[in-house]
């Protein structure tokens, strides 16, 4: 890959500043969340697929992607579905290494900021996973806030439909998280911090510990509340995966703090559940699942 010595020490931060945020479990928990950079005019470094934040090195666990061939191929093809689109991303990747991107490559790619911070953070999620979330949210910030979509290109391109009517640097992902977008490293870290404080703040929540005590299994089936949860509530075969332990510990602390706050859960439809469950990219990010 040809990039400069300043391309490559920005390249360096970019990656301390991901594994930092990977560190923390009540940003990210197993592979889910991503960080992307775009290093120059070229290429864009962003998380692979399976892959934890805090684990990601020059050489593991980020792929690299000529991001122009992906903005062009989606200006010309709108209307591209997952599978199509996907095909392009996993094609412009290949020529680099072979780790996937995330399954949420597109929105990096298509977000015209140098860096996209994207976190599945349980004090933003207490806000998108309830039902007056959106409300309290666009009185806290200055920000967008996007109705839940299955993560792709279908979420990249509400996201852009909604960037269009109104330009933020954080966006409110329903059901699923948060994105922070910048144009340097500290800018984006520093923003991520402060809106994950102040919501800490509006409700005096407790910092998540790492003994917190995981919900019932069936009210956990029967409470699907975001994407990387359906996984492991379909199947015992993860159970016992630190990558559940992680997320099923992030939900039961959402689900108790949403009702400590008086606010109302609300969860995913039968019908979302069922697309994640039948997603190919999913199943790829399944296989990948270490103990
Ligand atoms: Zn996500």
């Amino acid at each position: 890959m040809f990039i400069n010595e300043s391309e490559s020490a920005l390249l360096e931060k970019f990656i301390k500043a991901s594994q930092d945020i990977g560190k923390n479990k009540a940003y990210v928990q197993g592979a889910g969340g991503n960080t992307s950079l775009k290093i120059n005019e070229e290429i864009i470094a962003v998380k692979s697929s399976g892959f934890e934040l805090a684990d990601i090195s020059v050489s593991q666990g980020l792929s690299y992607l000529k991001y122009k061939e992906i903005i062009d191929y989606y200006n010309q093809n709108p209307q591209t579905t997952s599978q199509q689109f996907n095909e392009v991303v996993y094609k412009s990747a290949s020529q680099f290494n072979n780790f996937k991107p995330s399954i949420e490559t597109s929105f990096h790619c298509l977000i015209p900021k140098k860096i996209v911070i994207h976190t599945h953070s349980i004090y933003a999620n207490i806000l998108t996973c309830s039902v007056e979330g959106k409300d309290i949210a666009l009185e806290l910030f200055d920000c967008v806030w996007i109705p839940y979509k299955t993560p792709g290109i279908e979420l990249a391109i509400e996201i852009m439909k909604a960037l269009q009517q109104k330009q933020s640097r954080i966006i409110f992902l329903e059901n699923h998280g948060l994105i922070i977008t910048a144009d340097s490293v500290e800018e984006a870290v520093n923003l991520h911090e402060e809106v994950n404080s102040k919501i800490c703040q509006k409700f005096n929540l407790e910092e998540l510990n790492n003994n917190y005590e995981i919900l019932d299994m069936d009210y956990i089936r029967n409470n699907i509340l975001f994407p990387d949860q359906i996984v492991y509530s379909t199947t015992d075969k993860f159970i016992n995966t630190k990558a559940a332990i992680e997320v099923l510990t992030a939900y039961s602390y959402m689900v108790n703090n949403i009702e400590k706050c008086n606010l109302t859960l609300k969860c995913l439809d039968k019908n979302h559940v069922d697309i994640i469950n039948n997603m190919d990219s999913e199943k790829y990010r399944q296989s990948l699942i270490k103990n």
